[in-house]
């Protein structure tokens, strides 16, 4: 059986606690080759090179993807009200 918690939180308890809730801004920094913002300790994305060396070949990467074909629009359908009569 799942223990109870002993006290119910108060509004203030919980707001307190919660203002440590927050979001982080990564640490981004100036990729030294192509000058994008890239996030520090990780490859760059964009020219794909880490500590001026390159680790990922992006110009090999220039396969087409398969464009996904939009599909039409089901039309909504009102629904007849046939339950007029009550
Ligand atoms: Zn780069």
């Amino acid at each position: 059986m799942p223990i109870a918690p002993p006290r119910r939180i108060s509004k203030t308890r919980k707001r307190k606690r919660r203002t440590h809730y927050k979001i982080e801004v990564p640490g981004m920094t100036l990729c030294p080759n192509c000058g994008e913002m890239k996030l520090s300790h990780n490859v760059c994305r964009v020219c794909g090179h880490y500590d001026g060396k390159l680790v990922i070949d992006k110009t090999e990467k220039t396969e087409e993807q398969p464009q996904v074909e939009e599909k039409p629009k089901k039309k909504r359908r009102k629904k007849v009200e046939d339950s007029e009569d009550n």
